[in-house]
């Protein structure tokens, strides 16, 4: 009960930053784009290759605000009827690049008595892909991920596995707090991320982890509810 008052705590601190500062941000980041985009147009094929870095290293300047911005939006989300399926489907071919490129394997098993789901689609699409990069920057060549879904008794269970390093029992009580990452590129916001997001479907998120053998995040999300619906429907109606 503790450790999830402190993250709600954490939440709202960055929550309030984020709100602070992320609009300021981001648009002169989006003129910047524009132009750098119309420089790269007029500039000589030599310089391609900077352009590309700088564009990439912005592109990643944005993610990070916008990770931010979903962390700092924790309100009601529209959610919808759709199928968790048709989510991993699309996004596979973009994990199976990610893959391909670092010389890993992916395995999709979907359950077929999976049934549709109540979902914000755009933040499960999102929850998939922090957890399917998480995996694979784990992993060395070789490495092979599964996404695999399963039906239980009260809702349905998405395993996101890894053959990787795992990750050691001190670790594992960190994972989910802002900002905590091992990686000199990261931001330790993705899981954390993952977290509220889960918490806004009324569903759960855990680890399972060995060192030297990887480790297999288990996010589970319960069955549509009558009352949900009915609930959502007025939220929609609100929204539009
Ligand atoms: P980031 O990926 O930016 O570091 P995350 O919140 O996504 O931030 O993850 C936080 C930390 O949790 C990572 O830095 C890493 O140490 C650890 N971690 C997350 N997923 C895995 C995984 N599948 N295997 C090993 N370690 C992981
Ligand atoms: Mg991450």
């Amino acid at each position: 009960f503790r450790k999830e008052l402190n993250h709600v705590e954490r939440l709202s601190l960055v929550g309030q930053m984020a709100a602070g500062i992320t609009h300021e941000i981001r648009n002169p980041m989006a003129v910047v784009r524009g132009f750098l985009q119309l420089m790269r147009e007029k500039s000589p094929s030599s310089l391609e290759h900077y352009y590309r870095i700088v564009m990439e290293e912005l592109d990643r300047a944005n993610s990070i605000i916008n990770d931010f911005l979903s962390l700092a939006q924790n309100r009601a989300v529209k959610m919808e009827l759709c199928s968790l399926h048709e989510i991993i489907k699309e996004l596979t071919p973009l994990l199976w690049a990610d893959a391909n490129l670092r010389g890993q394997s992916i395995e999709v098993m979907l359950d077929e008595k999976v049934p549709e789901l109540l979902l914000n689609q755009k933040e499960i699409k999102q929850l998939i892909l922090n957890l399917g990069r998480n995996g694979m920057e784990a992993m060395d060549d070789k490495g092979q991920l599964v996404l695999e879904t399963k039906c239980c008794a009260d809702g349905v269970e998405l395993y996101v596995k890894d053959t990787g390093a795992g990750i050691s029992p001190a670790q594992q009580e960190r994972l989910f707090e802002p900002f905590f990452t091992t990686k000199s590129q990261g931001t330790g916001l993705g899981l954390s991320l993952c977290l509220s997001i889960m918490e806004r479907h009324s569903g759960k998120i855990s680890i399972e982890s060995e060192e030297g053998k990887g480790t297999t995040f288990t996010v589970f999300f319960p069955f549509a509810q009558t009352s949900q619906l009915h609930r959502n429907t007025a939220i929609s109606a609100m929204e539009d």
